[in-house]
């Protein structure tokens, strides 16, 4: 007998059918023998819903409210799992984050999970119940609620899996595995088998949405074994979906490119005409920091004159605070002759570990974009990754491009 760990994702539980249907799955598992935990999201829709009628309260609501609003979509998935398993006579009893007690810092709408609380959960699963628990959120140490950041069901699910030492941890969704890109923009991405724990943290990171990159994380720290699959297809004949493997050698498939992640999150913000001297950097990043606001890419260039300019990408939720920050700042911590943004960007990033062992890469993927005359705003690199910031209206063009100029499409030889 080995312990699962079952999440399903909005569109998976988007109406009392699609329920039933994950009630099914999780039916069948537990007939294999199987203990499983099942960790669900909110129905689709549900937490965009949830958050647009605080905005329509407040311009910026309180995060501490937030979060008591944004749990509840979870909430009413837990019950309406548990009822549709006793319906089909499977014993099971729902967990809030709460009731877990899945403990997080107090880091409202983006908490980090720092302790998980098994105790209850064995109880339960010993006594032959499936336990279902809300994904997505926690409780601080003094026991507010807190949510995990946007996508966080994943990452709940995979710490649940490491706290519990489960066999595997299956995240079903409405793809059948981690693909080449996202297959709603490229129909002809097509399905890994595997792909190893660096090149997903790194498409997690640049914005591949089908996995929350704290869940990568999670995964990669516990070694946990971490499989995306679908839940439309028959519980009784699935697909191998992907694994994420921990080893380079385990890799079946050896491409140099494994995937292209992509992102409309960001936003640029171009600092000119700074003094080039010691210090500006910090000068003008500094403050930035200060405000709790996360910088992604940085790009310095010296300019003509003792001058130099400063660009660097925010996410787009933190755009105006960033310039508001900059505009405060400007005069006294640092002088420039001009601060512009640009909030319609995107991020387009490619990805592959084969980039250790391949030179040509970069020039390959510039040349793509420059035969679409698409321009680049900025370059960053990592080991396993090229990315650059592009106008968001040719986000779909290039990543289409970059596809076809990697192979994507053919399996590896
Ligand atoms: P869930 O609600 O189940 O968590 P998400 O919408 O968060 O589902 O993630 C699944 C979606 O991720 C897919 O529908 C797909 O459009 C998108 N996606 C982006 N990049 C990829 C990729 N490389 N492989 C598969 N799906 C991807
Ligand atoms: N319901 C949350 C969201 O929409 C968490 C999740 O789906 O993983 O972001
Ligand atoms: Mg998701």
């Amino acid at each position: 007998m080995s312990l699962i760990v079952q999440k399903y994702g909005g569109t998976s539980v988007g109406s009392t059918d699609r329920i039933k249907y994950v009630a099914k799955r999780v039916m069948h598992w537990r007939g294999l023998g199987h203990q499983v935990v099942v960790v669900v999201s909110a129905m689709s829709g549900e937490t965009n819903r949830l958050l647009g009628l605080a905005k329509e309260l407040s311009a910026a609501p309180d995060p501490r409210e937030l979060d008591v609003v944004a749990a509840t979509g979870e909430q009413v998935t837990i019950g309406l799992l548990s009822i549709a398993l006793m319906e089909m006579g499977v014993p099971a009893r729902s967990y809030s984050g709460g009731q877990v007690r899945v403990l997080t810092d107090s880091a409202f709408t983006k908490a980090r999970i720092l302790d998980i609380d098994d105790a209850a959960m064995r109880r339960d699963l010993d006594a032959g119940n499936v336990v279902v628990v809300a994904g997505f959120q926690g409780v601080d140490a003094v026991g507010n609620v807190t949510t995990l950041g946007r996508g966080g069901s994943d990452t709940s699910a995979v710490a649940l899996a490491a706290a519990l030492g489960a066999d595997e941890c299956q995240i079903y969704t409405d793809v059948d595995g981690v693909y080449t890109t996202d297959p709603r923009i490229v129909p002809q991405a097509r399905r890994l088998d595997t792909i190893t724990f660096e090149e997903m943290l790194e498409l997690a990171s640049q914005g591949s949405k089908v996995l929350q990159i704290r869940a990568v994380e999670f995964a990669g720290k516990y070694r946990v074994k971490l499989r995306v699959l679908s839940s439309f297809e028959d519980p009784q004949s699935p697909g191998p979906g992907t694994l994420i493997t921990y080893e380079e050698d385990d890799t079946m498939e050896q491409a140099i490119i494994s995937g292209i992640a992509f992102n409309r999150d960001e936003a640029r913000i171009l600092v000119m005409g700074v003094e080039d001297r010691p210090g500006v950097a910090f000068a003008i990043l500094g403050p930035i920091a200060a405000a709790n606001i996360d910088v992604d890419m940085i790009v310095q260039n010296i300019g003509a004159s003792g001058q130099t300019d400063l660009s660097f990408t925010v996410h787009r939720n933190e755009y105006r605070k960033a310039m508001d920050v900059l505009e405060r700042e400007r005069g006294r911590a640092f002088q420039c002759r001009e601060i512009k943004g640009d909030d319609k960007i995107a991020k387009v990033s490619v990805v592959g570990i084969g980039m250790r062992s391949h030179t040509g890469l970069a020039a390959r993927m510039f040349k793509a974009l420059a035969d679409e005359a698409i321009n680049i705003q900025m370059i960053s690199t990592s080991e396993i990754k090229i990315a650059v910031v592009i106008d968001e209206k040719y986000l779909e063009l290039a990543v289409r491009e970059l596809h076809k100029a990697f192979d994507l499409e053919k399996a590896p030889a």
